[in-house]
C-alpha cells in the first residue's frame, strides 16, 4: 500500500450530526482510508496537525455562472429583474465572441479558496463546458438550453447534443477519479417551450445527465405564465421570441409538470414564489430545491420558503448564483448570511444543506458531501477563532476562515503552504 496522508485536527466533522473533538482523517490517493479520534497512526505515511481547526465536507455550490464571474461590480443595481437581464445581456452583446476562460478560471480559484470542491455550473456560452473539465474543482456543468419555438427544438437538441458528447473525452482525464459529471439546463419556464423541456428529459433519460432549470424565481414569471403578460413579455417580445408562444395559464411548476417532463430528478433553482400546489408537486418528486440567500437578497424577493420545504422533507441545496447578482462565490458566506439572518435557524442544518444536500441534489451523494472511508476525498479545513460556543457557531464566526481545500485528495487550495 503506497504511504497515506492523515489531517489531524481539533475538530472533525464527517457528516450531520457528528462531531468528533480531537479527530484524524486518514487519505489514500482519490479516496478517504479512515477516520477516527485519539491518535492516528504514525506508520502509514506523513500526518500533519492542523490544530484549532475544523476538517469537514467540501462545500458544494449547488448553483453558479461561473462564465459571469468578470461581471462583479459591472451591473447596476437593477429596479427589475428583467431589466438585470437585460443589462447582462446588453454586456455579453458589446463583447460579442470574447471567450470566458478567464472569468471561469478566476470563478474555479474563488470557489476553492472559499473551501468549495464541487460546483454545479451553468453554461450559457459553451465556454465553461469547454474548459471547466480541465480545471481541479469537482462539477456538474449544465448545458444552458433556451427555445420558445416547438418548430426550432430539434435542431436546438441536436447542437447540445454534440456539445455535451465532447465532454466524453474528458471524463477520467483530471486525475484517476472522474471529478466531471454533465447536466441539462432548459433556462426557464419563460425561455423553454414544453417540447424543450421534454425533449431534454427524453435525452437524459437511463443516463448519469441531471436536469436543472431556474423556477419559480419571480413574480413577473408567474405572470408570463398564468397570463402572458407584464415585463417578460415585454422584453421578449423585443427579442422576437414570442413567434408562436402562447401562455400555458398555470403556475410554473404547473407548467413544467404539464409538460410531462417532471418524472425524473430534477435540480429545481431558486423556486422563490411557490404556490401551494407547486410545493406538492414537488414533493411528489425525487427533485431537489436550490436556494441562493444573497442573491434572492440582492433581488429583493419576499422571504424564502426553504424552511417549509425542509420539514416536508424536500431536499434544500445551496448556491451563490453568479458574481453579477453577488458579492462571492462563497457557499460559506451563504452559509453565515443564514446563521445572521436566521437565528432560530440550527448551524446544523446550514452545513448539512452546504454539504450533504448539495451533494444529494447533484446525484453525487455516493461519493461525496460526507466524510466516510471509501468516498472520495473532497474536504475543507476551517480556522476557528477561540472563544465560546459550538464548532458549527465558531466556523460562521467572521474571523473563520478556510485554510486547506482538497478535492479527490489532491490539494487544491492550501492558504498556509502546509503541504
Ligand atoms: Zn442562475
Amino acid at each position: 500500500m503506497t504511504d497515506t496522508l492523515t489531517l489531524r485536527a481539533a475538530y472533525v466533522l464527517p457528516h450531520r450530526d457528528k462531531v468528533i473533538d480531537g479527530g484524524w482523517i486518514e487519505i489514500g490517493g482519490p479516496r478517504i482510508v479512515e477516520v477516527g479520534n485519539g491518535l492516528p497512526r504514525a506508520d502509514r505515511g506523513r500526518v500533519i496537525d492542523l490544530g484549532n481547526a475544523a476538517v469537514i465536507p467540501g462545500l458544494v455550490n449547488a448553483h453558479t455562472h461561473l462564465e459571469l464571474s468578470d461581471l462583479q461590480g459591472k451591473i447596476p443595481p437593477p429596479k427589475s429583474f428583467t431589466q438585470w437581464l437585460g443589462h447582462i445581456l446588453a454586456f455579453r452583446r458589446r463583447e460579442a465572441g470574447k471567450p470566458l476562460d478567464r472569468a471561469v478560471e478566476k470563478g474555479v480559484s474563488l470557489s476553492l479558496e472559499s473551501g468549495t470542491t464541487t460546483v454545479a455550473d451553468i453554461s450559457s456560452t459553451g465556454d465553461s463546458l469547454r474548459i471547466l473539465p480541465n480545471l481541479p474543482i469537482r462539477k456538474r456543468v449544465f448545458k444552458e438550453v433556451i427555445c420558445l419555438e416547438p418548430d426550432k427544438v430539434s435542431g436546438v437538441m441536436e447542437g447540445t447534443i454534440r456539445e455535451l458528447s465532447s465532454l466524453k473525452n474528458a471524463v477520467g482525464a483530471y486525475c484517476d477519479v472522474s471529478l466531471l459529471s454533465a447536466g441539462l439546463s432548459p433556462h426557464a419556464p419563460y425561455t423553454a417551450c414544453p417540447k424543450l423541456y421534454l425533449g431534454c428529459a427524453l435525452f437524459a433519460q437511463g443516463s448519469d445527465l441531471l436536469l436543472c432549470t431556474h423556477i419559480c424565481e419571480t413574480l413577473e414569471e408567474v405572470e408570463f405564465l398564468r397570463e402572458g403578460t407584464g415585463s417578460f413579455a415585454i422584453m421578449l417580445k423585443a427579442l422576437n421570441m414570442l413567434e408562436g408562444w402562447r401562455p400555458p395559464g398555470m403556475y410554473p411548476l404547473e407548467y413544467l409538470k404539464s409538460t410531462g417532463a417532471l418524472k425524473g430528478p430534477w435540480l429545481l433553482v431558486h423556486c422563490n414564489y411557490l404556490s401551494g400546489k407547486e410545493v406538492k408537486i414537488i414533493e411528489e418528486t425525487t427533485s431537489s430545491v436550490v436556494y441562493c440567500p444573497r442573491s434572492h437578497r440582492y433581488f429583493g424577493h419576499s422571504e424564502h420558503p426553504f424552511q417549509d420545504l425542509l420539514k416536508r422533507g424536500i431536499n434544500v441545496a445551496l448556491g451563490t448564483d453568479s458574481l453579477a447578482s453577488n458579492q462571492s462565490l462563497s457557499i460559506l458566506d451563504e452559509a453565515r448570511f443564514l446563521h445572521e439572518n436566521y437565528p432560530g435557524l440550527d448551524p446544523v442544518e446550514i452545513f448539512s444543506m452546504a454539504t450533504e444536500g448539495g451533494a444529494k441534489a447533484l446525484r453525487l451523494e455516493e461519493k461525496i458531501g460526507r466524510l466516510i472511508p471509501g468516498m472520495e476525498a473532497d474536504l475543507a479545513v476551517i480556522e476557528l477563532p477561540s472563544g465560546e460556543g459550538t464548532v458549527y457557531e465558531r466556523m460562521l464566526a467572521p474571523e473563520a476562515r478556510v485554510i486547506l481545500t482538497m478535492v479527490a485528495g489532491r490539494v487544491c487550495y492550501d492558504r498556509y503552504s502546509l503541504m
